[in-house]
């Protein structure tokens, strides 16, 4: 059994709140809760995060980390053309691999996982080996008949699954009949984004985000990070070996 924990970074609701509290105090809760158990896990970081707080990606370097690529501003890349597309991917990695002391950059995450149908060949363009933004293996093959030269590691879950469940055992119990799975989460779910909402919108905008958008705020802050630490540690005592999708890349290529 292999565990890719990933993490977007970016800000906090994209087009909607455009502070870093994520960045700024959930990042350093998940660094310290992978510390904790000596696991590394895999960063698909926005090029504006690096450029603007690029503390924050090198302190994920320096623990060992995986850095990779979501985006220049996090764009809705599918409503893009191509040469636009690559454009911003290419700025994308540059200011990455700029922040960055000794990674080279493999892999991309689309933003809101909605990758354009030419991604896959944007991205051998660019030198990237992975992709991680198709939701269903099925779809898999319709991207690869663009370019067929980047591996797909198609994300587990999404944005509120492990938030939902009371307890993570049912998905756990499904996750394991998987050999391999991979977590997508994002740094607001390490603080309490509700009181985060409260502070900064008001009227009709609060009302909507708290009504119609339970997934930006629902079971977030120190009750979930309790959840991911029963969960790595649960993990652990299976056997689960935790990986970046990197390592998994060259273990996959060998
Ligand atoms: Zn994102």
């Amino acid at each position: 059994m292999k565990i890719i924990l990933t993490f977007d970074i970016e800000r906090d609701i994209p087009n909607n709140l455009n502070t870093f509290f994520g960045v700024k105090v959930g990042l350093l809760k998940i660094l310290k809760l992978l510390d904790n158990f000596n696991v590394n896990a895999t960063f698909f970081c926005t090029g504006h995060v690096a450029k603007y707080l690029p503390d924050y990606i090198r302190l994920v370097e320096r623990k060992g980390h995986e850095i990779a690529c979501h985006g220049l501003s996090h764009e809705r890349l599918n409503h893009l053309g191509f040469k636009k597309c690559q454009a911003i991917i290419s700025q994308n990695k540059k200011i990455i691999e700029n922040t960055c002391q000794n990674s080279e950059i493999f892999g991309f995450r689309s933003p809101y996982l909605n990758p354009p149908k030419y991604l896959f060949k944007v991205l051998n363009n660019l030198g990237f080996k992975y992709d991680s933004s198709i939701k269903s293996q099925k779809n898999v093959k319709f991207y690869q008949k663009y370019n067929d030269g980047i591996q797909e590691y198609p994300p587990s879950n999404y944005n509120i699954s492990l938030r939902i469940c009371i307890n993570y055992s049912f998905l756990l119990k499904l996750m394991f009949k998987k050999e391999v799975i991979i977590l997508c989460f994002h740094p607001i779910e390490w603080i309490n984004m509700k009181e985060v909402l409260r502070n900064q919108m008001s009227g009709f905008n609060l009302f909507l985000n708290l009504s119609y958008r339970p997934d930006r705020w629902l079971n977030t802050g120190d009750k979930f990070n309790t959840k991911i630490h029963n969960f790595i540690k649960d993990s652990l005592s299976k056997k689960a070996e935790f990986l970046t999708l990197k390592q998994l890349y060259f273990q996959d290529s060998r």
